[in-house]
């Protein structure tokens, strides 16, 4: 649906985006991740057409951005970081408006009523958009961008600005669009984009530095899988006990914190989750976990760590971090294979 080749950006001497490469295909959910400055409004309002490239190719449904701005218009819909909207207007007046500066074809007074109730502004179509909040007037600017029906919609940082209440109402807007749109959404909020996008492409200092989905990146950052588990126990008596538990790789006491319990560093085998058999070795031995804890990264962590470093050193991060967790499974699977050498043998 998207094609992006080579797509860089200069402001003047200063380049604001650099080779970015990515595609995306219909009906997908994207998050644009990275810091402000990073180049993301860039990025969008090239691939809307509102402003020049530097080199590099933008397609949209087969249609250049350069040579065929009309037909890539007609298939977006734009809501940029601050929405264009006349708040003399009423709701009504304004859609109305987009609507003929659109030329769109649909019955006129059907297509603007089913867009209201989409976006559920239909109760304050005749209010002044100037006094509606900032919550109403953001899905004001969604409808904006929804007149037209078009496949694609460009969300630039949509929810900046809201209440933690507006901000569940627009992502909730956002997710129920994602089943017939194609959508790019950027932040610089994390929590924000694991909640809508299945893909995540992270753009830190004008250029891609990853493109996955969250799951993926958090793994891939965490070189760090284990668990931590605060027991009261005695040291030597859990650490057997822990070793023995189904998909443990291998358990390490790091000592005494709180009185009277050990720590345990248990790290499991690929894509095993051992908590709850941790938990029940525990009580079958009449011992007390005191607690359970999750050492990988979060997503948000990811996201720091990534755009804290240069481009290149972000991305040896990720390039190495994935020849890590391979040979750590390659060393897992020689270790499996000694240890049944091992058993034969008895
Ligand atoms: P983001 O949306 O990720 O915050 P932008 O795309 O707005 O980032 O900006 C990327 C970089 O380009 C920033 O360093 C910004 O200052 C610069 N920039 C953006 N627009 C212009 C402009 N019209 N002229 C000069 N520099 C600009
Ligand atoms: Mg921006």
């Amino acid at each position: 649906m998207i094609e992006v080749t080579g797509l860089s950006k200069r402001y003047g001497t200063y380049l604001a985006v650099e080779n970015v490469n990515f595609s995306i295909s219909k009906g997908e959910v994207v998050g644009f991740l990275g810091p402000n400055g990073a180049g993301k409004s860039t990025i969008m309002n090239i691939l809307t057409g509102y402003l020049s490239l530097t080199q590099g190719t933008v397609t949209v449904d087969g249609f250049n951005v350069i040579d065929n701005p009309e037909d890539v218009k007609k298939r977006i819909g734009y809501l940029p970081e601050i929405p264009p909207l006349y708040i003399d207007m009423t709701v009504k007046e304004y859609l109305n408006f987009i609507y003929d500066l659109k030329k769109v074809k649909f019955p006129k007074t059907a297509h603007i009523d089913e867009v209201m109730r989409l976006v559920q502004i239909d109760h304050v179509k005749g209010r002044l958009i100037k006094n509606l909040s900032k919550g109403y007037r953001q899905r004001v600017g969604f409808a904006q961008a929804l007149i037209g029906n078009p496949d694609v919609l460009i969300l630039d940082e949509p929810t900046v600005g809201l209440d933690p209440k507006q901000i569940i109402e627009i992502r909730n807007l956002i997710a129920k669009l994602g089943k017939n749109h194609t959508i790019i959404l950027s932040s610089h909020i994390l929590s924000e984009i694991q909640a809508v996008c299945k893909r995540v492409i992270i753009i830190n200092k004008g250029e891609i530095i990853a493109d996955d989905t969250p799951e993926a990146l958090s793994a891939k950052l965490s070189s760090d899988r284990s668990l931590t588990a605060r027991i009261v126990c005695s040291e030597e008596e859990m650490l057997a006990a822990l070793k023995t538990v189904k998909g443990v790789k291998s358990v390490v006491c790091l000592g005494s914190k709180e009185k009277g319990s050990y720590d345990f560093a248990i790290t499991p085998m690929e894509n095993a989750d051992v908590r709850a058999a941790v938990f029940e070795r525990v009580s079958e031995r009449g011992r007390t976990l005191l607690s359970l804890a999750d050492n990988s990264l979060s997503l948000e962590q990811v996201f720091l760590r990534l755009t804290e470093q240069d481009n290149s050193e972000a991305r040896r991060m990720l390039g190495n971090l994935e020849e890590v967790l391979e040979e750590a499974e390659q060393n897992d699977l020689d270790e499996d294979a000694s240890e049944t050498k091992e058993e034969v043998e008895e």
